[in-house]
């Protein structure tokens, strides 16, 4: 959403501070990475990224550190497909998410005007999740390439 907004360790490390956590590398490692990869990461590719890193984090590190992070609101769990629970980093503008049907991959997209306004009177509403579903530019193009190679 934010253009190339990428946060510093120490930002991150503060961040995690105000949430009243221990900045522990791991968990500036695990918000560092939702944060600034803009992949919208699952536990397993964020376990896969940062393995390489810490030779000795476990999973269950990971996780750990994530729920500890959307606990105190710095990370938000985006629920898309059933069971895959994809990470994004909380404090943002809201936004909503196109997910590709093809490769899978979520992109922020703008949250459309007045969806707040258009709720029903009478509900506590603390979550607004926007979700338009589709194919990618990418795939489109590579969709396209395929059948004009099957034309020719
Ligand atoms: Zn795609
Ligand atoms: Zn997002």
């Amino acid at each position: 959403m934010c253009k190339e907004n990428h946060y510093s360790d120490r930002q991150l490390t503060e961040m995690i501070h105000k949430g009243g956590l221990r900045p522990s590398a791991q968990r500036i490692a695990v918000l560092s990475f939702v944060a600034n990869a803009k992949r919208h990461p699952t536990a397993d590719e964020i376990y896969g990224v940062l393995s390489d890193k810490f030779p000795s984090l476990s999973k269950t590190t990971v996780y750990n550190s994530l729920h500890a992070l959307v606990e105190v609101g710095l990370i938000r769990e985006l629920e898309i497909e059933s069971g895959n629970r994809h990470y994004d980093l909380a404090p943002q503008p809201p936004h909503s998410h196109f997910v590709c049907r093809t490769c899978g991959k979520i992109v922020d997209m703008s949250m459309p005007e007045g969806v707040s306004e258009i709720t029903t009177p009478g509900f506590q509403i603390d979550c607004i999740d926007v979700y338009f579903k589709g194919i990618c530019p990418e795939c489109l193009n590579k969709k396209q390439r395929q059948n004009s190679k099957l034309n020719n």
